[in-house]
């Protein structure tokens, strides 16, 4: 990044990311719905009273957390000019590392609605600014020798293929780029491809397994020589080890009129307590959604999730946490985005009525029906209660691997006078099951084939807990959602 002369800045501003080093953790703060929702560090302008940048530093941290006795104040050597509200020229910040204790909890001031800690790798993905995410790069490259941290590298985000990509791509020279693309966008893999190619000079190798999920990025031996992974249409799984360096294109789409979507519901009569949760591409909808919905007299709520979401209000396919959160406190969910996939799963998650709005179609959906799902799964588990022989599929992919899950389940099999043998696997196929000599199976890999796809495999699939109910260790009811943290 250059700065330019310092005689062309009209106004010096601060920038704190303040950071707890055990646990290696980021305070982050979001700001109200009215400011835009995003998530930020804490920021200010240089005032004519501060002394110099650290001391604005201090009062800002002061004013906007009530932080008084803040700890190792680090310089990032990080500095941003941008073009300053209502044409006053350019600013620039100046980014520092404050080291808070681990038992500090900050204050609000009006600027933020929340604060959050968060690992390192879902601040790089929550914060709402390049400039911010590189920073949190930077201050773990800095304080990585000096607190013997993980230097892993965070996971690398944008909302769309285009210049902000092209340019990140061409500073880092790759010999070789890997591009994945998930299956619905297989057909134009070859024009994105070309367009990565002619931006950056670098060759582009697509893989060609086409990704379902983050949790199934191409590992290095899948594109020989690639010394950097695109993979288009995913969110990162902040909890996830990463083959480094990833670049994540969510795929954000910037359309949806909130007002007359929150007029749809409105008519749709949906109850007034309800759960928002969208699919990544229709994130940036939510806020605003959130606020017309006020003004329409719901109470729309979301939630945080754990540390497989990267986004509040983000529906993973084996994970509902952030709507789990909240959904003591909603009639039914809403979920913006398209197809069953989701609602199904949060659905069986939530044991909530799930609305459908398609942002693109302008379409509202009426629940689907889980008991008929439920009753389904249950007769499944049914049929599969005298299984002798059981194989249990565990998946090599880096974010469905539960080794773990699937070992304590062959010694509850075993317990059960039943046999059971590990069979491993990178993608799991229907095909690669046939002709074995398992009566059933319990399938530890992502917790959706079990469920979407039961109907392509020769026996029965179960997720973990469906096994413990086969088992007779689980009762039927209430059904639980085969969830993965
Ligand atoms: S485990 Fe399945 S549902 Fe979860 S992220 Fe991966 S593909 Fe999606």
């Amino acid at each position: 990044m250059s700065a330019p002369d310092s005689g062309t800045i009209a106004r010096e501003c601060v920038e704190g990311y303040l950071y707890t080093a055990r646990p290696f953790e980021l305070w982050i703060f979001r700001r109200p719905p009215a400011r835009g929702g995003i998530w930020v560090p804490i920021s200010g302008k240089v005032e004519t009273t501060d002394a110099d940048l650290e001391s604005a530093l201090l009062r800002e941290l002061r004013e906007e957390t009530g932080l008084e006795r803040p700890g190792a104040i680090t310089p990032l050597d990080w500095q941003v000019p941008f073009d300053a509200p209502n044409g006053e020229g350019t600013w620039r910040l100046t980014a520092f590392a404050v080291e808070v204790d681990p038992t500090w909890t900050p204050g609000l001031s009006a600027e933020h609605d929340l604060a959050e800690r968060v690992s390192p790798s879902v601040a790089s993905v929550r914060l709402h600014y390049t400039d911010n995410r590189e920073a949190v790069q930077r201050l773990v490259e800095r304080l990585q020798p000096r607190l013997g941290l993980d230097a892993r590298e965070a996971p690398h985000v944008y909302a769309r293929v285009g210049p902000e990509l092209f340019e990140a791509l061409r500073q880092r020279r790759p010999k070789r780029i890997a591009l994945q693309v998930p299956a619905g966008l297989v057909r134009n893999a070859h024009e994105l491809a070309e367009q990565i190619r002619a931006a950056t000079g670098a060759p582009v190798f697509l893989a060609g397994r086409p990704c379902f999920g983050a949790c199934d990025v191409p590992m290095p031996d899948e594109v020989p020589g690639a010394e950097v992974a695109v993979v288009l249409g995913h969110a990162p799984i902040p909890n996830m080890v990463l083959p480094p360096p990833t670049y994540f294109v969510e795929m954000r789409y910037s359309g949806g009129d909130p007002s007359r979507l929150a007029e749809m519901v409105k008519t749709a009569r949906l109850p007034a307590r309800l759960g928002i949760v969208a699919s990544v591409q229709h994130l940036d909808l939510v806020a605003p959604l959130e606020r017309e919905l006020v003004r329409a007299g719901f109470s729309p709520k979301v939630g945080a999730g754990d540390r497989r979401l990267a986004y509040p209000a983000q529906a993973l396919g084996c994970n509902y946490t952030g709507a789990e959160q909240v959904a003591a406190e909603v009639d039914a969910f809403l979920f913006v985005g398209t197809g069953r996939f989701h609602p199904i799963g949060l659905a069986l998650a939530t044991d909530r009525p799930v609305y459908s709005l398609d942002p693109l179609q302008e379409s509202l959906e009426p629940p689907i029906d889980r008991a008929a799902i439920v009753r389904r799964r249950q007769l499944l588990v049914a049929g599969a209660r005298d299984a002798k022989r059981w194989g249990i599929l565990v998946s090599t992919f880096a974010g469905q691997n539960r080794t773990a899950t699937a070992l304590a389940m062959q010694l509850r099999a075993r317990r059960h006078g039943r046999e059971a043998e590990i069979l491993t696997f990178s993608r799991i196929d229907p095909r690669d099951l046939e002709g074995r000599a398992f009566d059933a199976y319990v399938n530890t890999a992502c917790p959706r084939i079990a469920i979407d796809d039961s109907d392509l495999y020769p026996r029965p699939m179960l997720t973990p807990p469906e096994f413990l109910m086969a088992l007779g260790e689980l009762p039927l009811e209430p059904y639980p959602f085969d969830t993965y943290h």
